[in-house]
C-alpha cells in the first residue's frame, strides 16, 4: 500500500507517499524535511546524509542498521532505503527527531503526522455524534445519519488526541443517548468546546451544502466560522453559511459550542461527497484545523 500523508493538519499535496515494509511504515525524507522547514545535506566521508533542524542533527546511512541522533546511536529494525531516487525513512525515527506524533488511518490508507499543538494541550473537547442506537436520524438510501456522524466524530477525535487535546464523546457507537442525557454529560465534563455533528435533510435531492450553527455566544460564532471555513477548504460542498439557531444542545451546553450540518444526507451532490471515506477524513481534518486555529486566535479567552 502507498498512502497519503497529512502533516500538521494539511494533506501533503507534493510528490511522495508513505509505504509499509513488513511491520514498519516509511515515508519520503524530502516530504517531511520540506514541510518541517529542516535542511539536509550529503556528507562525502563518512558517506551519510544529515538532516538538520534548529541545531539538532540526524545522521542517516542508506542500508545501515542504525542512525545517529545528536551523536546517539539509534538501532533500526528496518534500514533507510532508496526507491526510484527517493530516500525512504522509518516514520518512528523521523517522528522522534522532529518531536511528532503519528497515526495511520487504515481505511483511507493515510499517515497523519502531528506536532504537539500548544493551543490544544490540555483542552477538553466533547464530540457529539448526532443520533445513534434507537434513533438513526435521517435515512436516505444507504446513508444513515447516526453512522456517518459517528464516523466523522471518530476521525476528528483521532486528530485532536494526536495533537494533545482531551476528547470525550456524548455516545459510543450504536448507543442511544437522549438530548437531555447528552446535556447532563456535557455539564459534568465541563469541556472547553463542544462539537455536535449532524446531517441535513430535505424533500428533494437538489438541496446540498454545509451549514454551521452557533447560539447566543460571540466565541461560539467565531468557532463556527473557523470550523466552517476549515471544512470548505477540504471538501467541495456548497456553502450555505454560518447561522444562529437555538438547537437544544447549543442552548443548554455550558461550553463554547457549535453544531455542524455536514451536508444533506438527501442531497445528490452531498451524498457523493459523504459516501467517500477519504472525503469524510478530510472534513474531519477541516474541523480539526478550525478548532486549532480558533483557539490560537483567541488568546486568553479559551
Ligand atoms: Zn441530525
Amino acid at each position: 500500500m502507498c498512502g497519503k500523508i497529512v502533516i500538521n493538519g494539511r494533506v501533503w499535496e507534493g510528490d511522495g507517499t508513505c509505504k509499509w515494509v513488513d511491520e514498519a511504515l516509511f515515508l519520503p525524507l524530502q516530504t517531511v524535511v520540506e514541510r518541517m522547514g529542516a535542511s539536509r545535506r550529503w556528507i562525502a566521508y563518512p558517506r551519510q546524509l544529515e538532516v538538520e533542524k534548529d541545531g539538532k542533527i540526524l545522521a542517516l546511512e542508506i542500508g545501515a542498521a542504525a542512525a545517529r541522533l545528536q551523536g546517539e546511536e539509534i538501532p533500526l529494525n528496518y534500514p533507510v532505503y532508496v526507491e526510484k531516487g527517493v530516500i525512504m525513512v522509518p516514520v518512528s525515527l523521523i517522528c522522534r527527531f522532529f518531536g511528532l506524533s503519528w497515526l495511520y488511518v487504515e481505511d483511507v490508507d493515510a499517515l497523519v503526522l502531528s506536532r504537539p499543538e500548544p493551543a490544544l494541550a490540555g483542552k477538553t473537547v466533547v464530540l457529539d455524534p448526532g443520533h445513534g442506537g434507537d434513533d438513526p436520524g435521517v435515512i436516505s438510501g444507504d446513508l444513515i445519519e447516526s453512522e456517518f456522524t459517528w464516523d466523522v466524530a471518530r476521525r476528528l477525535g483521532g486528530l485532536l488526541m494526536l495533537s494533545g487535546a482531551l476528547v470525550t464523546s456524548t455516545r459510543q457507537q450504536g448507543e442511544t443517548v437522549s438530548l437531555p442525557q447528552r446535556v447532563t454529560m456535557i455539564e459534568e465534563v465541563r469541556p472547553d468546546l463542544l462539537i455536535s455533528i449532524h446531517f441535513n435533510s430535505f424533500l428533494c435531492s437538489e438541496h446540498n451544502g454545509l451549514e454551521t450553527y452557533w447560539y447566543s455566544n460571540w466565541l461560539a460564532r467565531q468557532l463556527a466560522e473557523y470550523v466552517h471555513r476549515g471544512i470548505l477548504e477540504e471538501i467541495d460542498i456548497p456553502n450555505r453559511g454560518v447561522r444562529e439557531s437555538a438547537f437544544h444542545i447549543l442552548r443548554h451546553s455550558p461550553a463554547v459550542s457549535v453544531l455542524i450540518k455536514l451536508g444533506f444526507a438527501t442531497g445528490a451532490g452531498d451524498q457523493y461527497v459523504l459516501k467517500d471515506s477519504w472525503l469524510r477524513e478530510r472534513a474531519a481534518l477541516g474541523i480539526f484545523r478550525g478548532i486549532r486555529d480558533f483557539i490560537e486566535a483567541s488568546p486568553g479567552q479559551m
